[in-house]
C-alpha cells in the first residue's frame, strides 16, 4: 500500500484503499440492471447522512454546481433572497445569485467571524411583507474555518415562515451534525471531494417537501441543473444523464464504511480531532484563524506569522516525519 500523499488542504481528502480499488474496475452500463441496484441503495445511503426522509439527488458536478442547482430550481428573476457572506464561498453564492438575476441582500462578517444570527433575524422580522424568498448560508465557511451556527440562523427562518434555508454543506456534511428533517431544513448542497471521502466529481442537492413546492413556480431558466428531471429518475433508481458510474461505485463503498462507523462516532472523531489539532497549532505558537467556539470541525486555519504557508505544506506532504523533527520544544 502507497503512502497516501498528503495534500493538507480542505478537498480532495485523503480516500480509503477500498474505495480506490473498487472505483478502478471497469464500467457498468449507467441503464443496466446492476447499476440501478447500486442507486437505489446509494440513495438510501444518503438519505440517512442527510438524516432525512426527503429527496437526495446525486449531479455530476462539483460541490459549487450542487450548490448552484440548490439556489436556481427554486426562485424566479427579481426574486429577493439573503445570503450569509464571511468568506469565499459566501461571496461566492452571492455572485451566482446576482448571476441568475435575484434582488441579493448581504449579513456580512469580517473573514474569520461567524455570521452574527441576530441580523438575520433583524432583516427577517423587519420583512413583514414575507419579500424573502430564500436564505443562503453556508454552514463550515472552508475559506476561514468558521462554522456558522446554522442551527440558530435557521430558527429565525423558520419564524418567518415563508423564506426557504438553503445550505451550502460541503465541508460539513459527514463532519458535522446536520438533521436536515429534525431542523426543517429545505435544501442541502454537498460535495463529493470532502467529508465523503472520494474524488471531486460528485455533487448532491437534498429537497424538502416547502422546497418542491416553491419549485413549481420557480423560473429561473435550467436544464442540465434541473432537479425535477433527478428526482423522476431516481424515483426509478436512475438519473437524467450518464451517471459517472464508476464514482457512484465508489461513493457506495465510502458509504458503507461510513454507516459502519456510525453518524455519532464520526461527528465525535473529527471534533476530537479538530482539538487535537488546534491544541497543537497552539502549543507551536501560531495563530488561529477563527475563535474557539466557532471553529469548524471539517477544517482548522492558521495564520502563518514567520512561516511560509507553501513551505510548510511541501515538508509535510515530502516527509511527514521531517515536520515532526522541526517542531521546537522551547
Ligand atoms: C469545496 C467547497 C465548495 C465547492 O467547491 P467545488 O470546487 O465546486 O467542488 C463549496 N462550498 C464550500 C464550503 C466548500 O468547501
Amino acid at each position: 500500500m502507497d503512502a497516501k500523499l498528503m495534500l493538507m488542504i480542505p478537498g480532495p481528502t485523503p480516500v480509503p484503499e477500498q474505495v480506490l480499488l473498487d472505483m478502478a474496475k471497469h464500467p457498468v452500463g449507467h441503464r443496466s440492471k446492476e447499476f440501478m441496484e447500486v442507486i437505489g441503495s446509494v440513495t438510501q445511503k444518503l438519505k440517512w447522512l442527510h438524516q432525512t426522509q426527503h429527496d437526495v439527488l446525486i449531479l455530476t458536478a462539483s460541490g459549487t454546481g450542487a450548490v448552484e442547482a440548490g439556489i436556481i430550481n427554486f426562485f424566479s428573476p427579481g426574486d429577493r433572497v439573503l445570503v450569509g457572506s464571511n468568506g469565499k464561498f459566501g461571496e461566492r453564492w452571492v455572485e451566482v445569485c446576482n448571476a441568475y438575476g435575484l434582488q441579493v441582500d448581504e449579513v456580512k462578517a469580517d473573514w474569520g467571524k461567524p455570521l452574527d444570527p441576530e441580523e438575520f433575524r433583524q432583516k427577517l422580522e423587519a420583512d413583514t411583507t414575507k419579500s424573502y424568498k430564500g436564505v443562503i448560508v453556508t454552514f463550515s465557511e472552508t475559506s476561514t474555518g468558521v462554522l456558522n451556527d446554522l442551527k440558530t440562523i435557521n430558527s429565525h427562518v423558520q419564524a418567518h415562515g415563508s423564506a426557504l434555508t438553503i445550505v451550502d454543506a460541503v465541508t460539513s456534511l459527514g463532519a458535522v451534525h446536520l438533521p436536515m428533517d429534525e431542523w426543517g431544513i429545505d435544501v442541502i448542497a454537498s460535495g463529493s471531494q470532502k467529508g465523503y471521502m472520494i474524488p471531486p466529481g460528485l455533487g448532491f442537492v437534498a429537497v424538502g417537501p416547502r422546497a418542491w413546492e416553491a419549485y413549481k413556480t420557480a423560473k429561473l431558466p435550467k436544464y442540465y441543473l434541473d432537479l425535477g428531471k433527478y428526482r423522476k429518475e431516481s424515483a426509478k433508481n436512475s438519473t437524467p444523464f450518464t451517471s459517472s458510474v464508476n464514482m457512484i461505485v465508489a461513493l457506495h463503498t465510502a458509504l458503507t464504511m461510513m454507516e459502519a462507523e456510525g453518524l455519532e462516532n464520526i461527528f465525535q472523531r473529527h471534533q476530537r480531532q479538530m482539538q487535537a489539532t488546534r491544541a497543537a497549532v497552539k502549543a507551536l505558537g501560531l495563530p488561529l484563524y477563527t475563535a474557539d467556539d466557532c471553529g469548524s470541525p471539517a477544517i482548522t486555519a492558521v495564520v502563518p506569522v514567520s512561516v511560509d504557508a507553501q513551505q510548510v505544506r511541501s515538508i509535510m506532504k515530502n516527509a511527514l516525519i521531517l515536520s515532526l523533527l522541526m517542531v521546537r520544544i522551547p
